[in-house]
């Protein structure tokens, strides 16, 4: 079910790049299978190495090429933890309420719903006269191993060049 989703979500976009006039490479192809064959949020230069494991030649530029147009699809949405590079999060489609909380030190991301936070949003939005179009919650905060050991072993590989 959820793949059929993705899927879809896959075709939609691949003909958001026809619509475009934009060719389908092979590099590009392996950027968007990689895109849509998961559920993690990532960094450009994550999608980087998920994409050279399906075709070694796809280049950092044609990755921060098609983010752009990811986003601007509506298939992915970008997240901002005011870090110096995004993420991007490919589940709004299946989950289009879900919020983020990211811990400080290992950037481990975890995804949650709550209808109380839903309520609230509708209750607020409602007594100043809006209705919710979209809304965005991230929490930073300390993970298990951070508030136990003092520091996160898996650290986020810095290599950020672009
Ligand atoms: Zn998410
Ligand atoms: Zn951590």
């Amino acid at each position: 079910m959820m793949g059929d989703l993705k899927n879809r979500a896959r075709e939609s976009f691949l003909n958001f790049l026809a619509d475009k006039k934009l060719r389908i490479t092979s590099q590009r192809q392996a950027i968007v299978d990689s895109v849509f064959s998961t559920e993690e949020h990532f960094t450009a230069e994550q999608l980087l190495d998920w994409a050279r494991v399906r075709d070694k030649s796809v280049s950092r530029a044609t990755v921060y090429r098609t983010l752009p147009l990811l986003v601007e699809s509506g298939m992915v949405r970008e997240m901002d933890f005011g870090k110096d590079y995004k993420f991007y999060d490919p589940n709004y489609l299946d989950h289009p309420n879900h919020h983020h909380i990211i811990c400080q030190d290992c950037e481990k991301i975890v995804e949650f719903e709550s209808e109380k936070i839903t309520k609230i949003e509708a209750e607020i939005s409602h007594k100043l006269g809006f209705s919710v179009a979209s809304q965005r919650l991230q929490i930073t905060g300390n993970c298990e191993e951070l508030k136990k050991m003092g520091g996160c072993k898996n650290h986020p590989c810095p290599s950020n060049e672009h």
